[in-house]
């Protein structure tokens, strides 16, 4: 792995937000200034490849990276603000094993985003 490309997979490995390419450029040049835009993007796309980390379309335009997590998680989207929670489901997990069973199916895997907005005070 070149030099570039380390620096590339610590700034994901310590992100805990979603960060964009334009984002992870941001970072990169702070490290190391001689960082090109298309050397995040070739990083990314190889790391995606290899299934280091994960693309994500939180519906802004942009696809958003995060290393893949040693514990599953789904996310919830902020649409006013763009804000990304992450949240995990034991009731949500097994509902989807047991409709993909009613399918005649072994689940292998699933993406959930959840949009909103936050609630106001008295809608509580
Ligand atoms: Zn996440």
């Amino acid at each position: 792995m070149t030099e570039q490309r380390r620096v590339i997979a610590r700034i994901l490995q310590d992100s805990d937000d979603h960060p964009d390419v334009e984002e992870l450029y941001r970072r990169s040049t702070k490290i190391d200034s001689r960082i090109s835009i298309s050397t995040v993007y070739r990083t990314v796309k190889l790391f995606e490849d290899a299934g280091i980390i994960e693309k994500h379309d939180f519906r802004d335009g942009r696809s958003r990276y995060e290393t893949v997590p040693e514990e599953h998680h789904d996310h919830m989207i902020d649409v006013k603000t763009g804000e990304v929670i992450e949240f995990h489901s034991a009731e949500i997990e097994a509902l989807q094993e047991r409709i993909a069973r009613e399918h005649g199916f072994r689940l292998v895997g699933h993406r959930l985003e959840l949009y909103g907005i936050p609630l106001d005070k008295d809608d509580t």
